[in-house]
């Protein structure tokens, strides 16, 4: 296989304050999950964090927040971090997934450094209703149209495992498709025991068979990334992920779970012959 691996890394810069009540999340402060709990991440460790993703092969860096969208002190905090990560690592393509974004806001990210913005559909419209009641799955429809709108790179994606159909998988997977984004991120919910979710039910041939579901039904995406739930998704079979459609990984920790050490999937790429990615 001579494929090339995109590589991104994520970083909680504001952590587990959110009042939306999205079932899915232990971000939320409704389920009081136990979970580390920040309003800022210290910008001195969110350069480190840049510096070491960058050092590891990764191209991409994105900077969440937890909250529902974007408000003026966030929106600040986002531009001062993009700035300062900016100084400390230029290489690094800068990401923004800070929830519900306006146009003006979007613009002010991009004129502060920031290149691309992530903002997941989650899930079907239809299904959507059933895991949040806080705000509509319009809204997030809506940011992506904004963020084409803006200039910048769009990245939306979901989270399969939730209890949806698979009617429901195949409607998610056309709405992204009509927003023609660049990267699509699909996540494995990853059960958090304060959470009301069942665990997820699928099986790893399940969970291929929606990777390769992803890459057929939006063929144009430049990159279909598996994102949060891959190590306990896939376990031992995370090298199959690659064959079913994948081309881009989250290498490091998660917004809330420990991903595996990043030399251990440098390694599983180096032994699949896969060539991590130098430029986007
Ligand atoms: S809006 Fe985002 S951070 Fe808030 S509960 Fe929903 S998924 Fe979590």
């Amino acid at each position: 296989m001579n494929q090339e691996i995109f590589l991104c890394s994520i970083c909680n810069i504001n952590s587990g304050t959110c009042l939306e009540d999205c079932k899915f999340c232990s971000q939320s402060v409704r389920y009081k999950a136990d979970i580390e709990r920040y309003k800022q991440k210290e910008i001195a460790l969110i350069e480190q964090e840049a510096i070491n993703a960058r050092d590891n092969g990764a191209l991409g860096f994105c900077l969440v927040t937890a909250d529902k969208g974007l408000n003026d002190k966030t929106l600040k905090f986002v531009c001062d971090v993009a700035e300062a990560v900016t100084k400390v690592a230029p290489e690094l393509r800068l990401i923004a997934c800070n929830g519900t974004a306006t146009l003006a806001q979007l613009l002010t990210l991009k004129s502060a450094g920031i290149k691309a913005y992530n903002h997941n559909l989650e899930t079907s419209e239809q299904f959507y209703k059933e895991i949040c009641t806080t705000h509509p799955w319009s809204e997030r429809y809506e940011t992506c149209q904004n963020v084409n709108k803006a200039g910048l790179t769009l990245i939306t994606g979901g989270i399969f495992g939730l209890g949806e159909t698979q009617a429901d998988r195949v409607s998610m997977l056309e709405s992204l498709a009509s927003l023609n984004p660049t990267s699509v991120p699909i996540n494995f919910y990853h059960h958090n025991v304060a959470l009301e979710l069942e665990p997820n039910s699928l099986t790893v041939d399940e969970a291929l068979a929606l990777i390769k579901l992803t890459r057929e039904s939006i063929p144009n995406t430049q990159r279909i990334m598996v994102a949060g739930g891959r190590e306990l998704m896939f376990g031992e079979r995370q090298n199959e992920i690659f064959d079913a459609g994948a081309n881009s990984i989250v290498i490091g920790n998660y917004l809330t779970t420990a991903g595996r050490e990043m030399h251990k999937d440098l390694e599983m790429l180096k032994s699949l012959n896969l060539q991590v990615a130098k430029k986007v």
